[in-house]
């Protein structure tokens, strides 16, 4: 190794322990405040036995969620505890056995379904070998992974995380990183209104979207520094950035310059109701983004990694970004999130600017690499393009034969809303339990849009069932409107 060279050997010291900051510190202060003489058996703790964790079969499921879970989503009434392909077996609320076919993947991203042989098999062996190591040293998994995103994507280089919401806190924090190096003080991304970026603090900031910021506020505000604006709105999107592109005279004053780092926008809008991006509109921002040396900055978390029929969402907006984040599909439901950057972006952030402690583990790429390899043995994005289609045509015939619900059907690939008209009598929710009764998992994207995200492995007859399924709690619902 070429570590000889002192001056590398002193930067790499430093740059280990920033990034570590965060273990070094709390073993540090767990030292200092223990005090020595107190005998373990003085410590609240050790006054008890460790109580082992139960079978999780053999609990109910329902009533320990809870008596012990945190109560911060609603879940339908259903316990699942296996899944194979698109099917999902478990128990309902009358502890009945129950089989689903599952449109929902785990909100678009199992991407292969369940109980995939390849994925199983990669990450069984992978584990016994390893699974965890930091990034301390070099994993030859994310190396492999990281050439894969960029063969097969406009970025240059990868930087691995966790979650969606850490991918996109990761990109925002590089597209201010980038303002500051080119003399902003106050940089602004521009978001959409009715986005979805994550909930961290940063990232449901810049979700354009004021139901998600209630009461998390300071003094009113949430993280500084995002500005909204229509989706598919050119003109909005021109004015905001001229509007944020001069410096306010207070701020001036101050010595300080507003300035646009980034517009931050999803391809598709996932969570706000499938919105297809709409081409112009995103060439507009890229070039909005030139001519004032700013960032595009793509949230691919749902629509990215297949789900529309091209690897990338933007494909199928002919434009190009800066900075992309990937998550959700990327590992068919492992844990795993990305943010790639390409160019000039992808030297912004150095050595010890941010860093994830599970990032790019060799268990989470040996997923993600699993799937891009199916992808092309099985030729997967052509699966989705022709499922796609079929949802598309089956649904369209839905609307023609229920337009007393059924309003516009919207989407790419495998990621496709329904409306649900407003007079319908019924919401996107309702249909959904409607549905989950006849044995077809379905997910709302907001309060009027029932989304259909099965895993990209669906076959032909697994598709029609499941709209035969959809028609079913639609015969049902339209027959009790003509009690
Ligand atoms: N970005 C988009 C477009 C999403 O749809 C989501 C989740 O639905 C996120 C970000 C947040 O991802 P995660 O839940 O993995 O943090």
């Amino acid at each position: 190794m070429k570590f000889a060279n002192a001056t590398l050997s002193v930067l790499l010291t430093a740059f280990l322990i920033q990034c570590n900051n965060a273990l070094i510190a709390p073993t540090f202060a767990t030292v200092v405040s223990q005090p020595t003489s107190t005998s373990p058996s003085d410590a609240k703790i050790s006054k008890h036995s460790l109580i082992p964790p139960e079978d999780p079969f053999s609990l109910d499921s329902p009533a320990e969620f809870e008596a012990n879970v945190l109560k911060t989503y609603g879940r339908y009434p259903i316990t699942i505890t296996h899944g194979q392909g698109c099917k999902l077996y478990g128990k309902n609320s009358d502890n009945k056995e129950v089989e689903y076919l599952d449109f929902v993947s785990g909100i678009a991203t199992c991407a292969l379904g369940h109980g995939n042989p390849s994925l199983t098999q990669a990450i069984s062996e992978q584990m016994k070998s390893l699974h965890h190591v930091s990034n301390l040293y070099y994993i030859p998994q994310q190396a492999a992974l990281a050439k894969w995103l960029c063969d097969n994507s406009v970025a240059t280089k990868a930087f691995f995380c966790n979650s969606g919401a850490e991918a996109n806190e990761g990109a925002i924090k590089l597209a201010r990183r980038w303002g500051s190096n080119h003399g902003i003080t106050d940089p602004i991304i521009i978001t959409a209104i009715d986005s979805f970026h994550g909930r961290t603090l940063a990232t449901v900031s810049a979700t354009g979207q004021p139901k998600y910021h209630k009461g998390f506020g300071y003094g009113g505000e949430m993280v500084r520094g995002f500005q909204y604006v229509p989706y598919n709105d050119e003109q909005a999107l021109e004015k905001m950035v001229q509007r944020m592109n001069r410096t306010p005279l207070h701020l001036k004053l101050q010595g300080r310059k507003r300035g646009v780092a980034a517009i931050m926008m999803e391809p598709l809008q996932g969570e706000g109701g499938i919105i297809p991006g709409k081409p112009e509109y995103f060439q507009k921002a890229r070039e909005l983004c030139d001519e004032s040396n700013a960032l595009l900055l793509l949230d691919e978390v749902q629509a990215g990694m297949g789900r529309t029929g091209t690897l990338w969402g933007y494909e199928n907006l002919n434009v190009e970004p800066d900075v992309f984040t990937s998550a959700k599909a990327l590992g068919g439901g492992v844990p795993i999130g990305a943010m790639m950057a390409r160019g000039a972006a992808a030297d912004v952030l150095g050595p010890g600017d941010h860093a994830s402690t599970y990032g790019g583990n060799p268990l989470a790429c040996t997923s993600a690499l699993t799937v891009a390899k199916f992808f092309s043995d099985n030729n997967i994005l052509d699966n989705v393009k022709a499922r796609g289609e079929q949802l598309e045509m089956g649904l369209k015939e839905l609307v023609a034969k229920y337009p007393q619900i059924l309003g516009e059907v919207r989407g790419w690939g495998l990621l496709k809303g329904v409306e649900i008209k407003e007079d319908s009598g019924c919401t996107a929710g309702e249909l959904v339990s409607d549905s989950m009764r006849e044995g077809l998992l379905l997910v709302p994207a907001g309060a009027k849009v029932v989304r259909f995200v099965p895993p990209l492995i669906v076959s032909s007859e697994e598709m029609d069932t499941a709209l035969n399924l959809f028609e079913r709690s639609l015969t049902k619902r339209t027959a009790n409107y003509n009690l």
